[in-house]
């Protein structure tokens, strides 16, 4: 851990967000290692849910131990799941291609499956958006070149990167229009003081 700690230390921000964005980015996957409890495609690692826990942990427990805010882990785990969810959506939502409970049900939540796999990708991006990517042009170009990375690398089609292309720019769309009228009313609030 203290090693871990040092390694953070003299490690640039960008840096620590790319190789947590890379992990996300197989995340997901961590279920095929982990077959006798949960399916392939399983509802716990397809999910925000891992770095939704990781954060509450460090919130917790490490907070004060981190050198840098820790958004910068989480949001690159965000970002790296959220771009496999959007490529898994061009899968059927059949057999291994749907979404599964763990051990003891193993049951598919089948055309769920598309519903879900965007609404945790929305979740996601939304998530890195906020902690740390607002206004950080550098960091908007690092998760888009993530997702077209693993498009053309991975999944070997260019139609991952044109659904995360949609979702990632509305979420940032929504953003973008909910903070300039927030903006707005406080203009007016400080003319009516
Ligand atoms: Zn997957």
């Amino acid at each position: 851990m203290e090693n871990f700690i040092k390694v953070l230390k003299l490690t640039p921000k960008g840096s620590i967000y790319v190789f947590f964005l890379s992990v996300g980015l197989y995340l997901p996957d961590l279920d095929l290692a982990l077959l006798p409890i949960l399916h392939h495609r399983s509802i716990i690692t397809h999910s925000i849910l891992l770095p939704f826990l990781l954060a509450l942990i460090i919130e917790k427990y490490l907070k004060e131990k981190l050198p840098l805010n820790y958004s910068y882990i989480t949001s690159g785990l965000y970002a790296g799941i959220g771009i496999h969810l959007m490529a898994d959506v061009f899968s059927p939502a059949t057999g291994f291609g749907a979404i599964y409970f763990p051990w003891p049900m193993k049951m598919s939540i089948g055309i769920l499956t598309y519903p879900w796999l965007i609404f945790n990708g929305v979740y996601a991006f939304h998530k890195t958006q906020k902690d740390i990517l607002e206004n950080k042009i550098i960091f908007i170009i690092l998760i888009v070149a993530g997702a077209l990375w693993y498009a053309i690398f991975n999944e070997k089609s260019v139609k991952p990167f044109l659904l995360f292309g949609i979702i990632y720019s509305t979420v940032i769309f929504i953003k973008k229009y909910k903070l300039s009228k927030h903006l707005s009313l406080e203009e007016l609030d400080t003319k009516n003081e």
